[in-house]
């Protein structure tokens, strides 16, 4: 089986080191014996999307933001049709703010986002920063998402829009409504930096998973892996919640 990942804006988008997220997906391919390649997306650059079952975006400042919204306008109808289609696709902080509707900044300025996740962002008025337990559910698995959050935008789901997890610790989406990210068909949004998949090795395989199934069906079973320092580093994470 091959697993082919677009990585968009690396250079742009990798605030926290979240490019480890694209280092645990290749690991957890290739020692399955799945070929996978990644391919890189800067601006003005636009992936065959067909060609892709992966598409991935980091978290960035509001400059990088900026430089990103500009370009992502001419990529977002390929990558929505992408996800529609079944692609599968993560996005975090800065990234998954440009995936909604709009982010609108400190400084007043608004970005148009892709409209592909129904939600919307502002900035709000302190920064929200630590570390994040949440309880999710992924293809009837519960699971506990840990992470580190650092935004000054919150983000609010509209109408339909499907929380990726309910806070256990930390802030999430807004602060507000104990929601953290999104999920839509095989796409989610994140506002948990780490990176993130590293500890949550779960999350990193039901993407993997659903990338594959869109190619192969059925077929798209994951060998099991030895998730023992995996799961240590999920532990440790959790525990500085409990301080
Ligand atoms: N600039 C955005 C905010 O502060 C996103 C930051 C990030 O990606 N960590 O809300």
């Amino acid at each position: 089986m091959k697993l082919r990942i677009a990585h968009l804006y690396p250079e742009l988008m990798n605030i926290y080191a979240d490019r480890g997220n694209i280092i645990v997906l290749v690991n957890r391919c290739r020692w399955r014996g799945i070929d996978v390649r990644v391919d890189e997306f800067g601006p003005g650059k636009s992936p065959a999307w067909d060609d892709y079952d992966f598409f991935y975006l980091g978290g960035g400042q509001d400059r990088e933001q900026k430089l990103v919204a500009r370009d992502l306008a001419a990529k977002g109808a390929g990558l929505a049709e992408a996800v529609e289609q079944g692609a599968a696709l993560l996005a975090i902080c800065g990234g998954y703010q440009l995936l909604g509707q709009y982010y609108r900044t400190g400084a007043g300025e608004t970005m148009e986002g892709v409209g592909l996740f129904k939600a919307y962002t502002v900035a709000g008025q302190r920064r929200l920063i630590g570390n994040v337990v949440a309880r999710s559910s992924l293809d009837g698995n519960n699971l506990e998402l840990a992470g580190f959050e650092n935004h000054s935008g919150k983000t609010f789901l509209t109408a339909g829009g499907q929380p990726l997890g309910r806070i256990i610790f930390g802030f999430g989406n807004n602060a507000e409504d104990g929601t953290e990210g999104i999920i839509y068909k095989s796409a989610v949004g994140t506002y948990l930096h780490g990176p993130l998949l590293p500890k949550n090795p779960e999350l990193a395989d039901f993407l993997i998973s659903r990338s594959l199934s869109r190619r192969y069906g059925q077929e798209a079973v994951l060998a099991p892996l030895d998730d023992n320092l995996e799961e240590a580093a999920h532990q440790a994470a959790v525990k500085k919640t409990r301080r």
